[in-house]
């Protein structure tokens, strides 16, 4: 598959949460002789293993798995040598075959598995499941639309640099029994991902394709393993729907969709023009194989919002900010030209010397909105005054009374109001570690859960914005 997997290191706390055993039990159905529970069992009984060899073992079960599916769904793609045996390899190199043997690195399995539980969600949110999903995710320049879209940071999922944030990511989207259908889709996301991926190097095998150094090919013949793999996945629905399984919507979508999100990652975050362009046209060709589900899939892969567009905004400041936050994620001031936001409300808020403001800018489709802003300068207030600004729920004058320019505590006793009223603005990542000495007990705790689950999942991509220019 060409640089498309390499090693990541940081998947630790997405696998605990995600076992391959949650997603299995999701998919109470037989998969063309593997059974369910001879799948769920083999996955349970790798729990109690450390991370590292977990992580092996769940990569060789999906490996041998999706080798007994992908191998009798390319037939007639070629003639070539017999069926290759797995060995999962502690290594970077990307999935290849060798010497008769598929080598899957070891972390294949997560990997596959971060995809498509964005995948998985964005599928059933599209077709109208409520799955309550934490509020950062839905505030970067696709807002309105209630998809993750493909957004900005899920590239980061093939990037062991980028990779927290990617994972912070897929760990929000991770769906529990609540929404089933998600959980449904998200099993089925990471079953045909990996089939594909394996489906793409068998048939590079039946066709006798030979590596150059470095283990790509010729796009022609990528071309032809993706062709091959794509024909492989649209069997192995099929098969499952002449079973009575996995015929939802849902789940077929999700299913078909992965290699075309997996495709358009690549492309997004590929170096040069030349690999995006490959990418581009590979994409475009799964797209084309897809026949009536491709307008499903394609939905996931348009960025635009549902509602009326996108539009730019300008500010003009009166005193320098130090610190700019629009919608929870920190902004240079220097680059707000340059972002493209959803039309509609977002919530501005910066803070520096002179003082702070927090304003709310509503950005009109199609053009740029400018305004101009002045920092209102910090107040002092008697705690009785701070009190009762609290009880009013006067958030920006909570925050001018309790702030310094760092949108810091001005004093200990301070703190408590300062933190309700940076949650109640989301800003609450701006909980600062060090304060948290000034509290005890439920204040304590309510400030780090704030703290927590504030956090951006992602910075603002400004190579996205200009490559939408
Ligand atoms: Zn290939």
């Amino acid at each position: 598959m060409e640089d498309d997997f390499r090693v990541l290191t940081l998947l630790r706390p997405l696998c605990l949460v995600a076992s391959l055993a949650a997603v299995c039990a999701a998919n109470a159905q037989s998969f063309g002789g593997w059974s369910a529970r001879r799948l769920a069992d083999a996955a349970a009984s790798l729990h109690l293993l450390p991370p590292e060899e977990r992580w092996a073992r769940q990569t060789e079960l999906v490996a041998r798995y999706s080798v007994d599916q992908a191998w009798p769904l390319t037939e007639g793609q070629g003639d070539g040598a017999p069926k290759p045996r797995v060995k999962v390899v502690d290594s970077s190199t990307p999935i290849h075959v060798e010497s008769g043997e598929l080598v899957v690195p070891m972390h294949f399995y997560p990997q596959m598995m971060a995809m498509a539980l964005l995948v998985g969600h964005d599928v059933a949110v599209d077709a109208g499941e409520e799955i309550p999903v934490a509020a950062p995710l839905l505030f970067r320049p696709f807002a309105e639309r209630k998809l993750l879209g493909i957004h900005p940071s899920a590239g980061g999922l093939f990037d062991p640099e980028q990779f927290l944030h990617a994972a912070g990511l897929a760990f929000a989207a991770l769906c529990g029994p609540s929404a089933p259908d998600c959980q449904r889709s998200q099993g089925m996301a990471v079953l045909c991902s990996s089939i594909f991926v394996v489906a793409h190097e068998a048939t590079h095998v039946r066709r006798k394709h030979q590596p150059r150094v470095g283990g790509t090919y010729p796009i022609a013949e990528e071309l032809q393993a993706d062709d091959g793999a794509i024909r492989a996945l649209l069997k192995y629905v099929e098969n499952l729907r002449s079973e009575g399984e996995a015929n939802s919507e849902v789940e077929r979508t999700s299913c078909l969709a992965s290699p075309a999100v997996f495709f358009e990652l690549n492309r997004r975050r590929a170096p040069g023009e030349v690999a995006k362009k490959e990418y581009q046209q590979r994409t475009e060709a799964v797209l084309a194989a897809l026949g009536s589900e491709r307008a499903a899939v394609e939905d996931l892969l348009v960025l635009e919002t549902e509602s009326t567009g996108l539009g730019k905004l300008e500010v003009r400041w009166t005193g320098t900010p130090e610190l700019v936050v629009i919608d929870g994620v920190p902004v240079e001031a220097a680059d707000i030209g340059r972002l493209v936001l959803s039309a509609g409300r977002h919530r501005i808020v910066a803070s520096g010397l002179g003082g702070l403001v927090v304003s709310e800018v509503r950005i009109h489709a199609g053009r740029t909105t400018r305004v101009a802003t002045d920092l209102e300068p910090f107040a002092s207030a008697a705690a009785g005054d701070v009190a009762s600004l609290l009880e009013k729920r006067q958030w920006t004058d909570v925050l001018l009374a309790t702030s310094n320019p760092s949108l810091r505590p001005k004093s200990p006793v301070l703190a408590v109001p300062h933190w309700n009223a940076l949650r109640a603005l989301g800003l609450g990542a701006w909980v600062d570690q060090r304060d948290l000495v000034h509290a005890t007990g439920r204040d304590a705790r309510n400030a780090k859960r704030w703290q927590a689950s504030g956090k951006p999942l992602s910075a603002w991509d400004l190579d996205l914005v200009s490559a939408t220019d």
